[in-house]
């Protein structure tokens, strides 16, 4: 459970890094939390996660119930991104509506674990 969870979050680690844009990002887009900036930007939710679940965050160590809220989270974010019209999540065949459906199923095995 714990290594499905943390591979599911590999999908929507590229998808949030790149919506935020590092031109103007004085950390390099990793938050600080004690950067007043960085609490009022407008990607302070995206940085936050991201910082939060990166490659580099003890994930191993983490409650799996971190770690469903954290892809929770991430699954809202992607699936608001995704086009409805073009996309019909249920049966799609693009990487985005297929990591979809693979987070949904993971998300409701561990609510009925
Ligand atoms: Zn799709």
């Amino acid at each position: 459970m714990r290594d499905a969870l943390i591979s599911a979050l590999t999908y929507p680690r590229s998808v949030v890094r790149e919506s935020v844009l590092p031109e103007d990002c004085p950390h390099n887009r990793s938050f600080d939390c004690e950067d007043h900036r960085c609490l009022t930007c407008e990607f302070e939710v995206e940085c936050l996660w991201l910082c939060r679940n990166d490659e580099f965050a003890a994930l191993q160590l983490r409650p799996l119930t971190d770690l469903v809220d954290a892809l929770e989270f991430s699954l809202g974010y992607v699936q608001r991104r995704i086009d409805e019209p073009r996309h019909n999540i249920a049966k799609c065949g693009c990487a985005t509506c297929a990591w979809s459906r693979q987070a949904e199923v993971l998300i409701e095995a561990f609510r009925n674990a």
